[in-house]
């Protein structure tokens, strides 16, 4: 059984309605500056979505609650460093 095909355009379809629609503000989650719809995409300033729970750590590819609205440039400093809020059970405590 495959499962790649028509991953790549459902993922953009879903992308731009989120872009469109979500409550996030049009403000970037890493530095908190305002993010604008109309950069074109290679540019520091274009907008992208960052996933905060990592594919491999249970987290959905097209699960939106898992989207913020990033800078191209301020996701690409983060890299693929996770972003995972403390949960209850967490091993390492302060
Ligand atoms: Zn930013």
């Amino acid at each position: 059984m495959s499962r790649h095909s028509a991953r790549g355009s459902e993922y953009a379809k879903l992308r731009r309605h989120w872009l469109e629609t979500a409550d996030h503000g049009w403000v970037c989650h890493l530095c908190g500056r305002p993010v604008h719809l109309d950069v074109p995409p290679r540019s520091p300033d274009a907008p992208t979505i960052d996933h905060v729970i990592p594919v491999g750590v249970g987290g959905s590819k097209l699960d939106t609650r898992y989207w913020r609205l990033a800078h191209y440039r301020c996701n690409r400093r983060r890299s693929t460093a996770p972003l995972l809020e403390p949960t209850q059970g967490a091993t390492r405590t302060w």
